[in-house]
């Protein structure tokens, strides 16, 4: 049987809000392939069930980082460094835009409502990879996480979908300028799942609805699939890709 080994590596997960986080199932599969863990959160707000998530995974840290100030990116990197090395993997699983942008017509969207969405779901990967790269000095890779809504047109998605479409260029461009130091840079494009950022998207159990009878596989993915994928990429076994978006989604990206 082939095993994945990633005891002695570390990996940062951003994202993780709850046992239904998307991070949290990428995080799970690292660990249990024994890499550590360093989650960061963003506030008071969840830090008790994140507390409760890091306690299954022994030795686990925790860092408060709110990816829409630089100066708790700056706090939580300066205490990162005191206590860590090295980083060998970094997962972004960070998404929000108001929930009025999240619905409706997307040509209402406001200057503030775009604006919100862009700088905490796709800067906030350029913002948070200037910092982590430096901790990579034997190289390493990147995940983050997208939406077929990036590259087709989804009814109340709006501004997200502008936000992932940005999200994906940025896997490209960073590939591009990172290769050279042996980070790679991918991204997995996943089917829908109920989580708490999904749930705040206008008629999300439809979509779960319509991902369940239309996909190939004619059902809806699982948290695990979006981590083990994770697991794939993040480590050797993907060591030729990079710069990629990879569907986890049943194959509903297919169809027409
Ligand atoms: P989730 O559990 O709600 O995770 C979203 C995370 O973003 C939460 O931990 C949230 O923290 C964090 N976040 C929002 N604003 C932040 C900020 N300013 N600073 C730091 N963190 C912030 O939902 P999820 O579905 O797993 O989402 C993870 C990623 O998967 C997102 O990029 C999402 O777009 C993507 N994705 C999800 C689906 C799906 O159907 N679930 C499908 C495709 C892609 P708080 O909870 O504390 O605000």
């Amino acid at each position: 049987m082939y095993t994945i080994d990633l005891s002695g590596k570390c990996a940062l997960v951003t994202g993780v809000a709850n046992k239904r986080s998307l991070a949290w199932g990428i995080a799970r599969e690292l660990a249990d392939a024994g890499a550590s863990l360093i989650l960061t959160y963003q506030g008071e707000r969840v830090r008790d069930y994140v507390e409760e998530l890091a306690a299954e995974v022994p030795g686990t840290r925790l860092y408060e980082c709110d990816v829409s100030r630089d100066d708790s990116l700056d706090a939580a990197f300066e205490n990162i460094r005191k206590d860590t090395p090295r980083l060998d993997y970094f997962v972004h699983a960070i998404a929000f835009a108001q929930r009025e942008d999240l619905g409706g017509k997307f040509f209402d969207t406001s200057r503030e409502g775009f604006h919100v969405a862009l700088d905490i779901s796709s800067f906030s990967l350029l913002a948070l990879t200037r910092r982590v790269v430096p901790m990579m000095p034997d190289g390493g890779s990147i995940v983050s996480l997208s939406y077929i809504a990036a590259q087709r047109a989804v009814p109340s998605y709006n501004v997200m979908g502008t936000a992932k479409a940005a999200l994906e260029q940025m896997t490209r461009q960073l590939a591009m300028e990172l290769g050279p130091q042996n980070v790679r840079v991918n991204c997995i494009s996943a089917g829908p799942v109920s989580t708490l950022s999904a749930r705040g998207v206008s008629g999300f159990t439809g979509m779960l609805g319509a991902h369940r009878e239309r996909a190939p596989l004619q059902r809806n993915i699982t948290h695990k699939e979006v981590g083990t994928t994770g697991l794939f990429l993040l480590s050797d076994l993907a060591s030729g890709i990079t710069g990629e978006v990879i569907f986890v989604d049943a194959g509903y990206h297919v169809l027409l």
